[in-house]
């Protein structure tokens, strides 16, 4: 068996990590190992042995028991593992097994103190790992642990998007809230990034489709949890696939490159790119003019003691708007988030103006 490369590895692109929720038996994990590193598309295994679940009273990992089960994994199938830590005690446990990579888990991040703990732990060695984000929708506390590992010396550092916790979401179990994870890329343009298409869904028909997407803003590559049985697994059944489905959906995946390699091709994007920075200075040019009428009617309100927001007016202006849209072929969520952005901005300016006197005009 060749020896596992893990920096090439970690630069390989896209880069496919599958295996379970959870390892449940030595069998379950071997058993899925097997048929995922005979699809020859998997480039890593994972398997969670100490599981943070958000209520008490269900399975909480097998602990230690299953390390032993994951070194066979990697010498059986050639497959390279990694495993969730969130304590520094667990940290400590995992590294005496020689993992390949090691992941925080999504409640983990949301601790500052405990990532920082982990940080420290993990000081001096040269552990590659994946940060997931927050289970709150919060792009800092992410950040900071991504900084906290860099602080610590660690240099093979990536980040997992798995959706956040919203209150009342329907159609996935975590929004996947793409533009928070656009914007942490913009931050970090050089730190892998990869998806967690599972978690976000939590069913299976959704995997692929999320996953798709991901693929389509240029993530680096996906974490697909994966089990022999998923109808029996001891954690996030609903959502885990078997090993034929996970083949099925990587092979009906599209990857697409980031650029063309085909002069013509790019030519063709650029024009069209140009055209929309042409529009886009006209969007500005109107918006500030927009914003300097605001400051008017913020006088004008000022002057005759009328007040900033008159729920009457903002509902009409909504209505006709998304009427309006509908007719462009913009869709009524565009229409209403844009909208609210600007006559959001609008009610600023009105408050400088009426409350400081001031007006954005230069
Ligand atoms: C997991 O990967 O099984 C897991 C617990 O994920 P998260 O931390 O994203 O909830
Ligand atoms: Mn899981």
């Amino acid at each position: 068996m060749t020896k596992i490369n893990i920096d090439e590895l970690f630069r390989k692109r896209p880069l496919i990590i599958a295996g379970p929720c959870s390892a449940e038996t030595e069998e379950q994990v071997l058993g899925t190992a097997k048929l995922l590193a005979e699809s020859k598309k998997v480039d890593m295994f994972r398997a969670g042995i100490w599981k943070p679940r958000t209520r008490p009273g269900s399975f909480e990992g097998i602990g230690i028991e299953g390390l032993p089960w994951l070194q066979k994994v990697r010498e059986q199938t050639g497959l390279p593992f990694c495993v969730e830590v969130a304590t520094t005690k667990q940290a400590e446990l995992a590294l005496a097994f020689s993992p390949d990579m090691l992941w925080i888990g999504a409640r983990t991040t949301a601790s500052p103190v405990t990532v920082q703990e982990i940080a420290d732990a993990l000081k001096g060695t040269d552990t590659y790992v994946l940060i997931k984000n927050p289970i709150n929708p919060e792009l800092e506390l992410w950040t900071g642990a991504l900084e906290r590992m860099l602080r610590s010396g660690i240099k093979n550092v990536g980040l997992i998007h798995r959706g956040f916790s919203v209150y009342g979401n329907m159609e996935y179990r975590y929004a996947p809230m793409w533009h928070l994870a656009i914007e942490m890329r913009r931050r970090n343009p050089d730190v892998l990034m990869i998806c967690d298409p599972t978690h976000i869904s939590g069913k299976r028909d959704l995997i692929q489709s999320v996953s798709q997407h991901a693929i389509d803003l240029d993530f680096d590559g996906l974490m697909i949890e994966s089990h022999i049985d998923p109808d029996c697994a001891l954690t996030d059944k609903n959502q885990q696939i078997t090993p034929g489905r996970l083949n099925e959906i990587l092979n009906s995946l599209i990857w697409r490159k980031e650029k063309s390699t085909e002069p013509q091709q790019n030519l063709a994007l650029q024009q069209l790119r140009s055209q929309i920075d042409q529009i886009d200075d006209e969007l500005l040019q109107l918006l500030g003019r927009r914003m300097s009428v605001a400051d008017k009617i913020g006088l004008f309100k000022k002057e005759n003691n009328i007040t900033i927001l008159q729920p009457e007016r903002w509902n009409e202006i909504l209505e006709k708007e998304i009427d309006k849209g509908a007719k462009l072929g913009l869709s009524p969520e565009f229409i209403k988030s844009y909208l609210e952005a600007v006559h959001g901005e609008s009610i600023n300016r009105q408050n400088s103006v009426i409350y400081e006197g001031k007006t954005g005009n230069k």
